[in-house]
């Protein structure tokens, strides 16, 4: 087969058996698994492709169909412009989740030296990205899953970030339990999705670690959680990510009326200022 026969392929077979980005899913399979890049397989399209990679683009095709997500067979993704590893065991990163980096980034501009955690981690993408982008910023990411911690240190590691320390913890033993230095801002993505909703989630996000997704019977254990146990202890301010229609009562436990959309138009972050932190921290520009 041809690169542009095996594309074609690969792109009709998933589109068949029921894929919704069979053309982007298709392309990105086989740049990964013949290893070059979609100008590469324009330029070579009506060269033959060596077995070994017809195989692997095959293989991968059949994992795809039965339902794996793309970003767990291709082990990789990019969030923040930034390579994360990625797999069974930990979160994918979501475009929505960037947010959060921005503002914790043009706060933690006005502070030197910040101290940043990053709350259940899983894969670090929001405590890595912030240290890439802040190099005089500790940022601390405390997860405590081993598999999501496992791609949390690789994630450092391919970042080659040295400003991250990655600390194994449940975030419900409270700040103090870690003995580390007080925040001053803490950003975090926790679990958020209702227990008795979890089985109704779209097949490949149930391939996702439930733990990662498990917000509790009502969605907001870890929300209070943070309040409770971390928000005290915060110098600058904290930001969260939600999900939809969930930030105004968040903002209540926060007590602030700070909330961000996203580009779908959804209420995703609540923030919350201590005080000497004003509105224009962290505002735009
Ligand atoms: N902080 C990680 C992310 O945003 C993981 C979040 C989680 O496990 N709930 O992708």
């Amino acid at each position: 087969m041809t690169y542009r026969e095996l594309q074609k392929f690969a792109e009709e077979r998933l589109k068949n058996n029921g894929v919704e980005d069979s053309s982007f899913d298709a392309l990105c399979l086989v740049e990964h698994f013949t290893g070059k890049n979609k100008t590469r397989l324009k330029l070579e399209d009506n060269s033959e492709v060596d077995s070994e990679h017809e195989t692997a683009v095959l293989h991968g095709v059949d994992r795809r169909i039965a339902g794996e997500p793309l970003q767990y067979i291709l082990g990789e993704w990019e969030f923040y412009g930034f390579p994360f590893k990625v797999g069974t065991g930990v979160l994918i990163p979501r475009p929505e989740t960037e947010m959060l980096v921005d503002f914790g980034v043009k706060l933690a501009k006005d502070i030197k030296s910040p101290v940043i955690f990053d709350l259940c981690a899983g894969s670090g993408c929001i405590g890595i990205s912030a240290a890439k982008l802040l190099p005089d910023a500790r940022v601390y990411c405390v997860e405590k899953s081993p598999a999501a911690f496992e791609y949390l240190n690789k994630n450092i590691g391919l970042n080659r970030v040295d400003n991250v320390t990655a600390v194994m913890g449940d975030i419900f033993d409270g700040l103090k339990s870690f003995g580390l230095p007080e925040p001053d801002i803490i950003l975090s993505n926790p679990p958020y999705i209702e227990s008795d909703m979890l089985n109704t989630l779209q097949p490949e996000v149930r391939l996702e670690p439930m733990e990662a997704l498990d917000g509790g019977e009502d969605g907001y254990i870890f929300y209070e959680c943070i309040a409770s146990r971390w928000l005290p202890f915060v110098k600058g301010a904290l930001a969260v990510e939600c999900g939809e229609g969930q930030a105004e009562k968040i903002a209540l436990m926060f007590e602030t009326d700070e909330i961000l959309k996203d580009f779908n138009n959804i209420k995703r972050v609540v923030i919350r200022r201590k005080s000497g932190c004003s509105e224009t921290c962290g505002a735009e520009g």
